[in-house]
């Protein structure tokens, strides 16, 4: 009827508004390390958007941020084509989706599963290529199919081995995991850039003071002090850092800016969390696979736990809501997988995120309380 076609074409002007306004958030979180909107607000507007094309299919398809990895790649950057795709998670914002989603998979698998419970770490994927235990080549998510090429930053950061250890290597191994500034050093970059901003004026002064008093004018502390700003900012949270350090062209940058960049790669560390190509791992979990990285000398989180039971899954998830002491790095949330890599196959993935996975997130308030105490160095 007729209110059912102005339903209709309020959803399309809508669905329209919402994909723009994703895009453009999602640029400059992706390309240009920065944040536009909290991610909670984001998150709403992919949700909004999920629901719309649920209600209405002919607003469907297959571009939609909904249905892709989001992503690009810079041009600054050699484009490097992933083996295996990499791909995001889908979300479950409250316990009740959360529970709903174990019930479903477990059916789906077809009778009991063992879970395994994960931090969902606070920073961006990275993809690193083993070739016979040999670090060839470091790359960014990308849109999933295509990442930007990190390997030179890569190199430079401690706890990511450039050989791995054992004497036995696949041909290839494409491991994968999350980069991440710890929220101590994150504070420590922040004092580093206050101190360059201090020297970056007293560099200023002195090069005033070498030029001949008749030319040199009146020294601009003023202008001096903004300038140090644009050059070293306070970073805004260890994400946006994280992703800027991945992503910057160390060589073209020198004296306190090359200083500067050098600390961010050097505070950089890595959790694996998965694995993408790899033709036979002689493993049959997920769980085993990490023991397996942990041998070869890949750094590992020590938080992930393997329950067999949904309640044991859920007071995990409601232990690290209550209390994040001990995590040395930023969360939004909890990740739980199935951990049988057997069942990974049988249960498949969407265009967009494994079906064996799922990552629940806590609500915008407890994720900006511990922000708000990390500031203040609770
Ligand atoms: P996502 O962050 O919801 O989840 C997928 C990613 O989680 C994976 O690619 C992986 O890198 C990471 N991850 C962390 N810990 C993991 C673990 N233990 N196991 C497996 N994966 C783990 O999805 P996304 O596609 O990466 O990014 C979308 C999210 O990024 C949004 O939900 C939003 O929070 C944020 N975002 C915010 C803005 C903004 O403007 N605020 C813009 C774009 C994206």
């Amino acid at each position: 009827g007729e209110s059912n076609s102005d339903d209709f074409e309020a959803a399309r002007a809508r669905v329209g508004e919402i994909r723009e306004l994703i895009t453009g958030y999602a640029e400059a979180y992706y390309e240009r390390d920065t944040q536009l909107v909290a991610d909670a607000e984001y998150d709403g507007l992919m949700a909004e958007l999920r629901r719309l094309e649920a209600e209405h299919p002919r607003l469907r398809s297959q571009d939609s941020p909904t249905e892709t990895v989001g992503g690009s790649v810079s041009p600054l950057f050699a484009p490097v084509e992933h083996r295996e795709r990499m791909l995001s998670l889908d979300n479950v914002f409250s316990i009740d989706e959360l529970r709903e989603w174990m019930r479903k998979t477990r059916e789906a698998a077809g009778g009991s599963v063992a879970w395994l419970a994960e931090l969902k770490i606070d920073g961006l994927a990275l993809s690193l290529r083993y070739e016979r235990g040999v670090l060839t080549t470091a790359a960014t998510r990308g849109d999933g199919r295509t990442g930007e090429d990190v390997t030179q930053n890569v190199r430079r950061i401690p706890s990511i081995p450039q050989r791995l250890e054992g004497d036995e290597h696949p041909e290839l191994v494409e491991v994968r995991g999350e980069v991440f500034i710890p929220v101590e050093k994150f504070q420590e970059l922040n004092a580093l850039q206050v101190s360059l901003r201090a020297r970056s004026v007293e560099e200023a002064r002195t090069r005033w003071a070498s030029r001949p008093a008749a030319t040199r004018g009146e020294f601009d502390e003023t202008v001096e002090f903004a300038r140090a700003e644009r050059r070293f900012p306070a970073f805004a949270n260890p994400r946006n850092a994280a992703s800027g350090g991945l992503r910057q062209l160390l060589e073209k940058k020198s004296g306190l800016e090359h200083e500067a960049g050098l600390a961010r790669t050097a505070s950089l560390r890595m959790y694996v969390h998965g694995i993408g190509a790899w033709p036979d791992p002689p493993v049959a979990t997920q769980s085993g696979v990490y023991d397996l990285l942990a041998w070869w000398g890949l750094p590992t989180s020590p938080h992930a736990r393997v329950f067999d039971g949904d309640d044991d899954v859920l007071a995990f998830v409601d232990e690290r809501g209550e209390s994040r002491a001990g995590i040395e790095h930023q969360i939004d949330g909890i990740v739980v997988k199935v951990d049988d890599l057997a069942m990974h196959d049988e249960l498949g993935m969407t265009s967009r995120a494994p079906r064996w996975a799922i990552a629940f997130k806590y609500p915008p308030e407890e994720v900006h309380t511990t922000l708000r105490e990390i500031r203040v160095g609770v």
